[in-house]
């Protein structure tokens, strides 16, 4: 089997409740969506991405652990890693006797693939797309894939100046309607091109609104990027 890459390497997790935590990253090409915050459009393209089989992506794995003996997680992400569900079933069958778990860094919304991984997944970071910046509505596809997902998943949220009250209320709801204790992290936008970010008020009056049908919400920034780490 072979896979289209962009990269792999070691770095820190940047984003959500795991900020912070080493990890190997395989950044797959290729993605569904066309949101304007996007910030590896690069990895949008398919045709971007180098044609790797499972087992050269396997061995760069296995060198980046040996590099940095402290991480055993690897991450995969993108664009949209789901697209990738077969090969991503390859790696983490080949690591997992060894320890080593697996995350992913998924839209939620392919939920005929995701079902190919989700058992054998360990950490999901799951996006809600919200129709004011992803062109479209997602509401039944999110549903069901965090219905499938729930015991292993946080759920993020990009807020910007366009995020719309009504739109971040649905997806509470389907927060909600699944588990009220699923962790919620909102991220005000990082600015890139012409991406207006959301006030700092704005976002807290966001946070109290879910907090009001939430148990865990969280506002977390992108931190990889403050601190100019890839
Ligand atoms: S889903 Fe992710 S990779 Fe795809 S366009 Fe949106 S932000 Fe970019």
């Amino acid at each position: 089997m072979t896979g289209r890459i962009l990269e792999i390497f070691s770095s820190i997790q940047g984003e959500g409740i795991y900020a912070g935590t080493p990890m190997v990253f395989v950044r797959f090409t290729g993605c569904n969506l066309n949101c304007d915050y996007c910030d590896t459009p690069e990895s949008q393209k398919l045709e971007k991405g180098n044609i790797l089989t499972t087992e050269e992506i396997i061995s760069k794995i296995e060198q980046e652990l040996s590099l940095s003996k402290k991480t055993s997680i690897i991450s995969f992400t993108g664009g949209e890693p789901v697209l990738h569900a077969e090969i991503i079933s390859d790696i983490i069958h080949n690591f997992k006797s060894k320890g080593i778990k697996s995350y992913i860094d998924t839209n939620g919304t392919l939920c005929e693939n995701f079902s190919k991984i989700v058992d054998i997944i360990d950490y999901v970071a799951m996006d809600i797309k919200l129709p004011s910046s992803c062109e479209a509505e997602f509401w039944r596809e999110h549903l069901e894939f965090l219905k499938m997902s729930k015991n292993k998943t946080f759920i993020k949220i990009v807020l910007t100046a366009k995020t719309a009250y009504n739109e971040f209320r649905k997806a509470i709801e389907i927060i909600e309607q699944v588990d009220s204790s699923i962790p919620l992290v909102l991220q005000p936008v990082t600015v890139i091109r012409n991406i207006e970010p959301m006030p700092f008020d704005v976002v807290r009056a966001f946070r109290k609104l879910a907090e009001e049908k939430l148990a865990n919400v969280s506002i977390i920034p992108q931190t990889h990027k403050k601190k100019g780490i890839r």
